[in-house]
């Protein structure tokens, strides 16, 4: 049999080729349709043009290009024809893709064509042996190059473990490092997905994410083709038009900012959501308040789920009301055939609702990191678990939550402060928008504990009145010394917070 991923996504593609796959929303190309037949012809044709170039096995396809139905045809005619694909995050400068080309060592680039000038020299430089342009627009040198090809092609034979993707991560705690992922990684999580959130026959997903992540590239993505399912695609997220598609779709998927955005819109409302059968929220904690407004605006309660680039998906909550309720601020079950685990510092058990280090394994779970043979070694255990970097804990009927990153774990006067908790009292607080709690260095206790706020729109917020009205709330020792208030919280761009970033901004507070 045939593992490679392409096989498993071309087997569901929906008999009638002919009928829509992918419906344009936005942009020059909104109201463009692609059948089926279109992504079939045009993935043969570009995977007969990468296999014309002669590539060694296992070759790097790396790709940085704006979003696009093209974009995701091209992903698909690597898996195709049996290369390494290995999106890029569209934000990227000069100094970024330099490290990534340097360290990916692909043979083949894919870039903006006004981007060509300089993407072309890094590559070049790195070895790289050919380098297409693809616009946003449906032109540049990779469909030109394409058109001439054949449009029948035998889908390239690959094992399970074979790679498949080389992805990067998000580089929230530090520089990113290239999760390897395998066919039988991405195929076996994508299977578990769409049983465990019911993908039906009419499904419709609105697929408003980029797709240079595990959320948009394979989550999203990965569950529509496997389905056979229509998607609605915005090249850039518009709260408001994705609402107005609302009515014709059932599935979306977002991160919580999305959320955020289509609640300060008056147009959402149960009727506009009454079509829809699944909201879906992951890559950053949701607020509790973001699922409680949006059960009351929509009419819908979110889905929330925890994965990551090294393991794809680990823990969703139920989608069934017959397996449980979805429970707001928690990440739900470990997924079938997902095991995870929650240790202490010493590598023994944590008893239930004590808060540890998750690990995980099964079949999602990556090979290593790119080229960083020390690294791999050092996130594993040594009876095979990965080591998340992710704190949290399991309740009695196993529910996860994540309550921080060991990264950002603070460690003060010698006792262990979470900082999503505090993080959770002060968001609150009348006036409080938003937060984020750091541990910065300080002489006595090795670190303190220092918050930084957003107000809500109009709000006044005043630091020191937050910091006094924690101080009846929780233990001194994670009360903050020092409360900031600020415009917005820094963010990358999939809308995490880099806490890294606080913490060098407000390291000699105390020093
Ligand atoms: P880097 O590893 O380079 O520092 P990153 O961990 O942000 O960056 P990703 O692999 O894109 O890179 O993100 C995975 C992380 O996102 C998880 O380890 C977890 O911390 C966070 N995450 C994902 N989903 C959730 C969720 N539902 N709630 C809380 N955190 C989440
Ligand atoms: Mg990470």
């Amino acid at each position: 049999m045939n593992a490679n991923l392409f096989a498993a996504l071309r087997a569901a593609f929906p008999a009638d080729l002919d009928r829509p796959a992918i419906e344009c929303a936005d942009g020059e190309q909104a109201g463009l349709v692609y059948s089926w037949r279109d992504i079939e012809r045009a993935t043969a044709m570009m995977a007969n043009l990468l296999e014309s170039l002669d590539l060694p096995a296992g070759s790097r396809v790396a790709v940085q290009t704006e979003k696009s139905v093209e974009a995701l045809m091209l992903y698909l005619a690597v898996l195709r024809a049996g290369y390494v694909y290995l999106p890029l995050n569209t934000a990227y400068q000069a100094a970024e893709i330099e490290y990534f080309i340097g360290n990916a060592e692909p043979a083949v680039v894919v870039c903006a064509g006004r981007n060509f000038g300089w993407v072309s020299k890094l590559a070049f430089q790195a070895g790289t042996q050919y380098v297409f342009t693809l616009n946003e627009d449906r032109t540049g040198t990779l469909l030109d190059r394409a058109s001439a090809m054949s449009d029948q092609h035998e889908i390239a034979h690959k094992t399970a473990d074979e790679l498949a993707a080389i992805l990067y991560t998000s580089g929230t705690t530090g520089r990113s490092k290239g999760a390897m992922l395998s066919h039988g990684n991405m195929l076996s999580n994508a299977r578990t997905l769409q049983d465990y959130w019911g993908w039906q026959a009419d499904d419709v997903l609105i697929h408003a994410l980029p797709i240079f992540h595990v959320h948009g590239l394979f989550v999203a993505s990965h569950g529509a083709l496997l389905n056979g399912s229509k998607m609605i695609w915005f090249a850039r997220f518009d709260p408001r038009a994705t609402i107005a598609r609302f009515g014709e779709a059932t599935i979306f998927m977002g991160v919580p900012t999305l959320y955020v955005r289509m609640l300060a819109e008056p147009t959402l409302t149960p009727a506009a959501c009454a079509h829809m059968r699944l909201f879906i929220s992951g890559s950053a904690p949701l607020l509790i308040e973001t699922f409680r407004d949006w059960q009351q605006r929509s009419g819908h309660t979110i889905l929330e789920r925890y994965g990551m680039s090294e393991t794809i998906m680990l823990t969703s909550n139920p989608y069934r009301a017959e397996d449980g309720e979805r429970r707001g601020g928690t990440v739900g079950f470990a997924l079938p055939g997902v095991g995870v685990r929650v240790q202490d510092d010493a590598g023994a058990p944590c008893p239930v609702g004590e808060i540890g280090h998750i690990q995980v394994r099964g079949p999602n779970v990556f090979a290593g990191y790119w080229r960083m043979p020390e690294k791999t070694r050092e996130e594993f255990t040594a009876d095979g678990w990965f080591k998340t970097g992710d704190v949290g804990q399991c309740d009695a009927r196993g529910y996860f939550t994540i309550v921080g990153r060991s990264k950002d774990l603070i460690i003060s006067g010698g006792y262990n402060v979470y900082p999503a908790e505090i993080e959770g009292f002060i968001n609150e607080m009348p006036g409080v928008a938003e937060s984020a709690v750091v541990g910065v260095p300080h002489p006595d206790f090795g670190e303190a504990v220092v918050a930084v706020l957003v107000p809500k729109p109009g709000a006044a917020l005043d630091g020191a009145a937050v910091v006094a009205a924690l101080k009846s709330r929780i233990a001194n020792f994670k009360v903050p010394k020092k409360a900031f208030v600020v415009e917005a919280l820094p963010r990358n761009t999939m809308g995490k917070v880099q806490k890294n970033l606080l913490r060098e901004q407000h390291k000699a507070l105390f020093a």
